[in-house]
């Protein structure tokens, strides 16, 4: 018998070809991911209006701008701007290692180990140790420090811890100050540096009303992604001392990073600090009241949410499996897909095209199917 694997390698082949026509039939609740937003007229008018240069030469004052802005606000010197958060994590951690034969530590459910293809490794040259995370999404400090390599020819070089905030998959959590001080505490002690993936940074930020230069005062590096839950069509930001950005440009143009008029994006993203950061709390609470409605439904959910991702399993008993709910869910346009935790839950992400009324309308559809089996 062929595995399911084969199966879906086939199906992967034809779903990622070029010229796929995609079906634009009537309007459907998109809960897939919180990056399938479209950019307002007001973002759009932004982007056009925004002066360029050529960025390669430090010449675009709009990416300037951006960079500037979100260094002020995490506290750090400077910041560099990313096509992607997957660019902006691999060139931050790579501008804090010694270089090949380096060693990242950081959680087995971490996006960097689950979903960059493995980059530290295939481009970097950087070995990566995965701790298994607390329930609550966090690394036991004294874990880490026990996996700090001798210094011993058998070994490699660990230089870099890196944590993400909010943490995606182990249910969109927001990790407090004091959790990151005690990770930082470790790596300031071992001489190692200390990397956020951020990509939802500003989530964390509403939900544990904190601002970002007191959530991230003793970090070296974070990213953050714009084309989260901030609406941007594309672009991270990189923030971290100047030598640190320094070094993180060389590794930019290294991966076909450097971008030339890039400030047509910049002014999506700029848009997006300056309007989009406080609506993140309706997110939020939307997020809070379709798990309560799925909830008394049945679904399982193991985690209240805390920011934009809830994650649920079928109801208890209920001979439906996820991908029943993933497809029935569909049939009637309502998308969301199976988180990973084992493929046994399912997420739903909130962004800003979800109004009350979907969450109103997803919640009756997803109460239906529970009913139905
Ligand atoms: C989306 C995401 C990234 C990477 O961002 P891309 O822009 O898609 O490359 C990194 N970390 C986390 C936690 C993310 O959710």
């Amino acid at each position: 018998m062929i595995a399911a694997r084969v199966i879906q390698r086939a199906t992967a082949r034809k779903l990622w070809c070029p010229g796929r026509s995609i079906s634009s039939e009537s309007a459907s609740i998109d809960f897939r991911s919180d990056t399938v937003t479209q950019p307002c007229d007001d973002m759009k008018k932004a982007m056009i209006n925004s002066p360029l240069g050529d960025d390669v030469m430090g010449e675009d004052p709009t990416v300037l701008k951006l960079e500037s802005m979100l260094a002020e606000q995490f506290g750090m010197e400077a910041g560099l701007f990313f096509p992607t958060g997957t660019q902006s994590n691999l060139c931050g951690v790579m501008a804090h290692c010694h270089g090949r034969g380096s060693e990242v530590l950081l959680g087995a459910n971490a996006h960097l180990c689950l979903y960059e293809h493995g980059n530290l490794s295939t481009l970097g040259g950087i070995h990566s140790r995965q701790i298994q995370e607390r329930p609550d999404a966090t690394l036991d400090p004294s874990t880490v420090e026990k996996m700090i390599r001798a210094d011993d020819p058998h070994f490699p070089r660990t230089d870099v811890v890196c944590i993400e905030n909010t943490h995606n998959v182990l249910g969109g959590v927001p990790l407090p100050k004091s959790y990151v001080d005690e990770l930082s505490k470790v790596c300031v002690e071992n001489e190692l540096k200390l990397h956020i993936d951020g990509a939802r940074i500003m989530n964390a930020c509403v939900a544990m009303n904190v601002s970002a230069e007191d959530l991230c005062e003793n970090v070296n590096s974070v990213s953050i992604c714009l084309s989260k839950g901030l609406g941007s069509p594309v672009g991270s930001v990189l923030v971290g001392s100047s030598e640190v950005i320094y070094l993180a440009r060389r590794q930019r143009k290294a991966c076909g990073g450097g971008m030339r008029q890039a400030g047509v994006i910049a002014g999506a993203g700029i848009f997006a600090i300056e309007n989009n950061v406080n609506r993140l709390a309706d997110d939020h609470a939307r997020a809070k009241v379709l798990a309560g409605v799925m909830k008394s439904a049945g679904f399982v959910i193991d985690k209240e949410p805390q920011t934009n991702l809830l994650f649920f399993g079928v109801p208890e008993g209920s001979r439906l499996t996820q991908d029943d709910v993933i497809e029935k869910a569909s049939e009637v346009r309502v998308l969301f897909g199976g988180g990973y935790s084992g493929g046994t839950r399912c997420r739903i992400a909130m962004h800003k095209h979800i109004t009350d009324g979907c969450v109103e309308k997803a919640g009756q559809i997803l109460k239906d199917i529970a009913t139905g089996f």
